[in-house]
């Protein structure tokens, strides 16, 4: 599971260009466009810089991801998935969520994005998931466990009355798109695998505006909170370092 200094180098040239493409889709993300119009752009600049788009084909037989971006509006948590017929309108949350192979090495990120003007409660909702994103890349360091960023992250949603999603989980990545160790977005200090030297995982706190109850749409993809309360994700692949934690995306 531990990288190599050399990979870890590698892992942030990707990342690097992973989240300049994911901010630049995000711009994109206004009233009237469809999510199809944001996945084919973040598709292309992938391909671009030389790339490729890891969570194209991810599955398993009969049961792929058809793109490369995961856009996931509202009620959705994650893999929502990108459509000629959906079109973002003002007000709506977007969760964007991209993965890349690049020289063999894989990257993880993901946004929520405002469309136009969203409503206060899912403000709060997007500014409290990306601090717990940077809460919890604090606790990932060298001699902590996967708990202290789990109770971490957990305490801003604790403290928030925020849902947090515990059925998905953040995971080591690099050599593939899902590595262990789990990293869930809930946990007890000093609990949990160890931090080491070399270890790359992606951080992604899932919270909702209501309970953590999901189900899965018939698309077999789509995760949607069940009381249809708001979602919002956000996730940095991070090496854990002698230098503490470094984001690569
Ligand atoms: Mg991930």
């Amino acid at each position: 599971m531990r990288k190599t200094e050399k990979e870890i180098e590698k892992i942030a040239e990707g990342g690097k260009i992973l989240n300049r493409i994911l901010e630049q889709t995000a711009k994109l993300a206004q009233p009237g466009v469809s999510t199809w119009q944001l996945n084919s752009f973040a598709e292309a600049e992938i391909t671009k810089a030389g790339g490729r788009p890891s969570f194209k084909g991810y599955g398993h037989k009969g049961h792929l991801f058809p793109a490369g971006l995961c856009t996931s509006v509202n009620s959705v948590v994650v893999h929502g998935v990108p459509s000629k017929n959906q079109i973002l309108k003002e007000g709506d949350l977007l969760g964007l969520d991209i993965g890349m192979e690049y020289k063999g090495l894989y990257t993880d990120t993901a946004i929520t994005v405002a469309v136009g003007k969203i409503s206060q409660e899912a403000q709060r909702l997007l500014d409290l998931t990306k601090k717990a994103l940077a809460i919890g890349i604090a606790e990932a360091k060298i001699g902590n466990r996967v708990g202290d960023i789990g109770a971490a992250v957990q305490k801003i949603a604790d403290d928030n009355k925020l849902g947090i999603i515990r059925d998905l989980v953040g995971h080591g990545v690099g050599h593939a798109v899902h590595e262990e160790p789990q990293v869930p977005n809930y946990g007890k200090k000093g609990t949990g695998p160890e931090l080491t030297e070399g270890l790359v995982i992606a951080i992604e706190p899932m919270f909702t505006l209501g309970t953590d109850d999901i189900f899965i749409e018939d698309d077999g993809w789509t995760v949607t909170t069940r009381d249809e309360s708001l979602a919002a994700h956000f996730e940095h692949t991070v090496a854990i370092t002698k230098n503490g934690p470094v984001i690569l995306t």
